[in-house]
C-alpha cells in the first residue's frame, strides 16, 4: 500500500512525501480510512510506529475540508502526558500541515503561560496540551473547548502512571460529546480500558501487535563506567569481531569528532557524522559505512535521522541521550528488517538520571553487562549498602533495593498486552553474539548481570519493527 491509496488530499501527500514517507506504516494503514471516516479509533500502539501521521494526517484533511470560522475555536485537542510528546506532536502537525494553512500552538507546564495564552488569543485550530497546564488555562478561562470535534489522547496509560487520569477526565469532561475520538495506548491495563470504554463510541480497534518488539528484539546492554573510561571501555569491546558495523552516538558534534579521531589512532577504521558536516561529506561518511569501509559510524542523534543503513550489528550509547525518545530511535538502527542487533549503553555516574528516564520510557531495566556493574559490583545486585561516596549508588530506580539477581528481569515493554510469548534469551543470535571463547569477556553484550535473558518470540511472518526503519525524523527533539 502507498499513500496515495489512502484518499489523503494533495497538500499532505505532498508534506508526506517531502518527509520521505513512501510506505505507511500498519499502525497508519489501519488507522487512516477508519479517521478518515470520522469513526472513533482505539489504537494499541507505542511512540516510534507512526502513530502521530496515523490521526494527524486525518485531522488535517478533516480540517481543511471546513471552512476556517472568522473567530477561530480549538477544533482539534491533542493530549499527551510530556512536553517532549506534545512538541513532538506539534512538530509533527507542523510538518504534515505545511501546505495547509492551519494554525496550531502548544501547551505544557514548566515555562511561563503568557506565550501559550497569546497563542490561544490569536486563534488555533489545534491545542496539542499535557493535561495540567491545559486544565490550569481552562480554569483561568483561557481555554474554551466548546467547539472541539476531535479529541485526541495520545499515550494514554503513561497519562495513567504520571497521576494524570483525573485531570484528563476533567478535560474530556469539558469537549462535547459529540465528536470523534481517537485514542491511543502502548498497553491497555485496565483502567485504561475503562477510560476507553467511557470516552469513545463504537470505536475500530487498531493494533500494531510488533511495535514494542523494536526494543524487545534488541539485545540491550549497559555497562556502568566512569566517564575518562569510556573510550577505553568502547575500545575493548570493539575487539569483538562480531561487532562488525557499529554506530555510536555521542551527544555532541565535538564528542563525535574527537571520537572518531581517537578510533583512527588505535587502528579501527571510523569517521562522524554531524550537522556541522557538508552534506557531501556526510554522504561519503554514510556509503563508507554501508559499504563496510568504515567499521564505526559517530554520530549525533540529529545527524543520524537519516541513517538508513542495513546490517548494522552494534548500536553503543557511547553517551546517553537526554531525550529519552532518542535512546528507543537510536537503538532502532540496529535490529532492521527481521534482524537482530545489540545496542550497547555506557553510562557514567553523571547520566544515572537520563537512564533512569530511558527504564522509564521503555518499561524495563536494560541489563548490566557482566563485569561492567560500576565500582561497586553489588549496586544492583544488593551487595551495596549504600551512601558512598562517588560510587553509584541510586544509579537507577530502586537500584540498590533488589537482594538477589533474577528479581529484576527486564519488563516487558507491554506490560504482557500483546500476548508475546517469551521465548528464551537469544545468547546464540548473530548478529550480536561476539565469538564464544573470545579473549575479551566482557564484550559479551548478550550476557546480563542478573541473567536477564528475556527475549521474545519472533515476530509474526512480515512484521518487524517500525522504528528501527523509519525515516524522517524530522522532529526529534535534540
Ligand atoms: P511516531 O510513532 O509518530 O513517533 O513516528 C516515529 C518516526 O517515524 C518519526 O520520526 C516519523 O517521522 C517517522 N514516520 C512516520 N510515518 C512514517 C512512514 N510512513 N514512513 C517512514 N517514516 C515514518
Amino acid at each position: 500500500m502507498r499513500f496515495t491509496d489512502l484518499h489523503l488530499i494533495e497538500p499532505l501527500l505532498r508534506a508526506v512525501h517531502e518527509e520521505g514517507y513512501v510506505t505507511p506504516t500498519p499502525i497508519q494503514q489501519q488507522s487512516i480510512p477508519h479517521a478518515l471516516a470520522g469513526k472513533d479509533l482505539l489504537g494499541c500502539a507505542q511512540t516510534g510506529t507512526g502513530k502521530t501521521a496515523a490521526f494527524a494526517l486525518p485531522i488535517l484533511q478533516r480540517l481543511h475540508g471546513q471552512p476556517v470560522p472568522h473567530v477561530r475555536p480549538i477544533r482539534v485537542l491533542v493530549l499527551a502526558p510530556t512536553r517532549e510528546l506534545a512538541t513532538q506532536i506539534g512538530d509533527s502537525f507542523r510538518a504534515y500541515g505545511r501546505h495547509l494553512p492551519f494554525r496550531h500552538t502548544v501547551i505544557y507546564g514548566g515555562v511561563g503561560q503568557n506565550p501559550q495564552v497569546q497563542a490561544l488569543r490569536h486563534g488555533v485550530d489545534v491545542v496539542v496540551a499535557t493535561p495540567g497546564r491545559l486544565l490550569d488555562l481552562m480554569q483561568q478561562g483561557f481555554v474554551k473547548l466548546g467547539h472541539v470535534e476531535v479529541l485526541v489522547l495520545d499515550e494514554a496509560d503513561r497519562m495513567l502512571d504520571l497521576g494524570f487520569i483525573h485531570d484528563v477526565r476533567r478535560i474530556v469532561s469539558a469537549v462535547p460529546k459529540k465528536r470523534q475520538t481517537l485514542f491511543f495506548s502502548a498497553t491497555m491495563p485496565r483502567d485504561i480500558q475503562q477510560l476507553a470504554h467511557d470516552i469513545l463510541v463504537h470505536p475500530v480497534r487498531v493494533e500494531v501487535t510488533p511495535t514494542a518488539t523494536t526494543v524487545e528484539k534488541i539485545a540491550q546492554s549497559i555497562c556502568f563506567v566512569d566517564k575518562g573510561e569510556k573510550f577505553t571501555l568502547l575500545q575493548k569491546l570493539l575487539r569483538d569481531p562480531a561487532i562488525q558495523r557499529a554506530l555510536v552516538f555521542t551527544r555532541t558534534k565535538h564528542g563525535a569528532n574527537k571520537l572518531a579521531r581517537q578510533l583512527e589512532k588505535v587502528g579501527v577504521r571510523s569517521d562522524a557524522i554531524h550537522g556541522n558536516k557538508a552534506q557531501t561529506a556526510r554522504e561519503r561518511a554514510l556509503k563508507d559505512f554501508s559499504k563496510g569501509r568504515v567499521r564505526v559510524l559517530v554520530a549525533t542523534d540529529i545527524a543520524a535521522r537519516g541513517i538508513d543503513v542495513e546490517g548494522i550489528t552494534h548500536v553503543f550509547n557511547y553517551d546517553l541521550p537526554n531525550v529519552p525518545d532518542s535512546y528507543v530511535h537510536r537503538i532502532g538502527r540496529t535490529a532492521r528488517a527481521g534482524a537482530s542487533g545489540a545496542a550497547i549503553a555506557f553510562c557514567s555516574p553523571e547520566e544515572r538520571g537520563e537512564l533512569a528516564d530511558i527504564e522509564k520510557l521503555i518499561r524495563m531495566r536494560i541489563p548490566v553487562m557482566a563485569g561492567y556493574e560500576g565500582r561497586f559490583a553489588g549496586a544492583r545486585e544488593g551487595g551495596y549498602a549504600g551512601g558512598r561516596a562517588g560510587g553509584y549508588a541510586g544509579a537507577r530506580e530502586g537500584g540498590l533495593a533488589h537482594g538477589h539477581a533474577p528479581a529484576h528481569p527486564p519488563r516487558q515493554v507491554h506490560g504482557g498486552g500483546h500476548g508475546h510469548g517469551h521465548a528464551p534469551a537469544h545468547p546464540s543470535r548473530p548478529a550480536h553474539a561476539p565469538t564464544q571463547g573470545h579473549s575479551h569477556p566482557p564484550a559479551h553484550p548478550q550476557r546480563p548481570a542478573h541473567g536477564g535473558g528475556h527475549g521474545h518470540a519472533a515476530h509474526p511472518p512480515g512484521q518487524r519493527p517500525v522504528a528501527g526503519r523509519l525515516r524522517g525524523r524530522h522532529r526529534r527533539g535534540r
